[in-house]
């Protein structure tokens, strides 16, 4: 049986929590956060960094990060008092973790209602070029009443590169519809879950390419570490079927663009959805907006409600407190 944390430890609450990012405003958060940790300092902005100038921050005990600024991250961890970094995703690459102590837990979010909303979207991803809905948008703002070829789930294959937590929920939901479906992980899948008993799984460098040839759609769902950077190159896009559909939910980096454009003038890929971007928002002349073959959506393949960021935060705050392991802390060795 496993040793329950004490008492005190499992009503723990955080003195301050500050909420850092360089990128968006993190006051949509602040409701979640007053509800979950009402004795808690919450503090962003000027009054953050009024706090961090004048060296008064040594009781801010979590820093709740998405892109945050690393001079910021630096100070809070360089006093001391810092117990926890909570990212508000699933991912931890817009953290730069080389300035962090080992020993300060980086959590990410997992989450149930992230994952029904991520295998929504590379659902509905599939069946739109598989099914020629694009195609059917057409016509019909043209108000022709034309079929396209139907070919069953059952004869295309959708790859998965990154069999996690994401991964597998979209797995599961295409292999219900009939589709086949194969997964490539970093290590070999043992027992996976029920619903995943259909999935071809591939591991590693040396089945990559197997698991390749089969993806009539392939799907990036791979978190951005050193070794995924650049995974959709030209030279895998080559070893994909000839007029393979591209679908990248995981980070704007993953893909090399210009190898993109490349792949679609050969032929090579026959269309690409796009979730991710290498600059967020894409600029306006990005040669991306005006390819049809290519469809843009602006970052919102899911998301997560503030209240299990909040609820997720305090749990891995009282486990920490508690001695115990934080249960969704990154392996930062590993970079995810
Ligand atoms: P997980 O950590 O649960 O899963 C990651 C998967 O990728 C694992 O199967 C892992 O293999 C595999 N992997 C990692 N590195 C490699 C590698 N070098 N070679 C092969 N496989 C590798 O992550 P999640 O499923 O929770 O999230 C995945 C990513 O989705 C996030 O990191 C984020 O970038 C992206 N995302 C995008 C969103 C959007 O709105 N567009 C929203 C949420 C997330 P193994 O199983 O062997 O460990």
């Amino acid at each position: 049986m496993t040793a329950m944390p004490p008492t005190d430890a499992l009503s723990a609450v955080p003195r301050s929590i500050a909420f850092l990012s360089k990128s968006i405003a993190m006051d949509f958060l602040l409701p979640a956060y007053q509800a979950q940790f009402p004795g808690s300092r919450l503090l962003l902005g000027a009054e953050l960094q009024a706090l961090l100038d004048a060296g008064q921050h040594s009781d801010i005990e979590v820093a709740v990060c998405w892109h945050p600024p690393a001079a910021q991250l630096a100070q809070l961890t360089r006093d001391a008092g810092l117990q926890l970094v909570q990212s508000i995703a699933a991912g931890i690459d817009h953290i730069d973790t080389q300035a962090l102590p080992a020993s300060t837990p980086v959590c990410r979010i997992v989450d149930s209602t992230m994952g029904y909303g991520m295998t929504a979207f590379v659902s509905w991803a599939v069946i739109h070029r598989q099914r020629h809905m694009d195609r059917y948008v057409a016509h019909a703002a043209q108000r022709q009443w034309r079929e396209e070829p139907i070919v069953a789930p059952s004869q295309h294959r959708v790859g998965i590169a990154g069999l996690g937590t994401l991964g597998q929920g979209c797995a599961k939901a295409l292999l219900a519809m009939g589709y086949q479906v194969r997964g490539w992980s970093r290590s070999a899948k043992q027992g996976l879950p029920a619903g995943l008993e259909g999935l071809q799984s591939f591991h590693g460098q040396a089945q990559k390419a197997e698991f390749l040839s089969g993806c009539d759609t392939l799907v990036c769902l791979l978190p951005l570490t050193d070794e995924t950077q650049g995974f959709l190159d030209l030279a895998l896009m080559r070893q994909l079927p000839r007029g393979a559909h591209l679908v990248n939910v995981g980070r704007g980096a993953h893909l090399v663009e210009a190898d993109l454009l490349t792949a679609l003038a050969e032929g090579q890929i026959g269309a690409a959805t796009l979730d991710t971007f290498s600059t967020e928002p894409l600029p306006a002349d990005h040669p991306f907006w005006q390819d049809p073959r290519i469809l843009v959506t602006p970052h919102i393949a899911t998301r997560t409600d503030p209240r299990v960021i909040a609820r997720q935060t305090a749990h891995n705050f009282r486990r920490i407190r508690a001695g115990q392991a934080a249960e969704v802390a990154v392996d930062l060795g590993r970079g995810y």
